[in-house]
């Protein structure tokens, strides 16, 4: 997002991939116009919030006609910079890293993985999900227009990683190990423990169950 759109809280911000790819479905399918009301449904996020969301990038719905999906569109593209295409590399081919490969990320977003590293020699040379994979230690070789990466790395190696990338110039960390690293503040890192996310769930419905609709 570019210095224009930095007034829009980080919370909306969070959830313009998620109004983004809905709005993007309505469009292909020939849809006009959407009311928040019918959006809230979809996206599962309060009406109000919404339109509150939506008042920070000037697109203010009229009663009885609802948002012009077309003008959305084109914000959240520029927005999100849906227009270009960012590249990633992905470092650590196993179980996780093999599913990414094989995942098509341009299908909802303009995001590309690029090229992908191991250690592990018998790897190295081959493509998976038309991804070529190439040697860790080459690293700083391929990141040339590079700027996000996705750990999918055993934790011990995280850190020693996510140095180099830095060292890289890469500006953004999908960090799927449970390992917490350390990065310059000019980096951002997400963080997703697939292990805890599933326990936290678990947690949740046990001890918060949902037996009415809540908003
Ligand atoms: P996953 O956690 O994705 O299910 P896995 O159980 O198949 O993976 P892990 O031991 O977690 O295997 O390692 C993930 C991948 O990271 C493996 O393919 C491994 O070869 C690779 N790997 C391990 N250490 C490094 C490293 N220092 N640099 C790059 N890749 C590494």
């Amino acid at each position: 997002m570019d210095a224009e759109n930095a007034k829009i809280p980080q919370a909306t911000a969070k959830r313009l991939p998620l109004y983004y790819r809905f709005i993007n479905n309505l469009h292909s399918q020939g849809k006009m116009r959407v009311s928040s009301k019918e959006l809230s449904e979809a996206v599962k996020v309060d009406s109000a919030t919404i339109r509150r969301d939506f008042s920070y990038f000037g697109a203010l719905g009229k009663k009885g006609y609802g948002y012009n999906v077309e003008y959305l569109l084109s914000f959240f593209r520029q927005t999100l910079d849906q227009d270009e295409t960012t590249n990633v590399a992905l470092i650590g081919v196993g179980n996780l890293g093999t599913a990414f490969l094989n995942y098509n990320f341009m299908k909802n977003n303009n995001t590309k993985i690029e090229v992908a590293f191991d250690a592990k020699d018998d790897r190295i040379g081959q493509t998976v999900g038309g991804v070529p994979i190439k040697h860790i230690d080459d690293l700083e070789k391929h990141m040339d227009g590079i700027s996000v990466a996705i750990l999918t790395v055993p934790s011990s190696a995280a850190q020693g990683i996510a140095d180099r990338l830095v060292e890289a110039g890469i500006s953004g960390v999908l960090n799927f190990t449970p390992a917490r690293i350390t990065v310059p503040n000019s980096v951002r890192v997400h963080h997703i423990d697939l292990a805890v996310e599933l326990q936290a769930l678990v947690y949740f419905l046990k001890h918060y169950p949902l037996d009415e609709e809540e908003d």
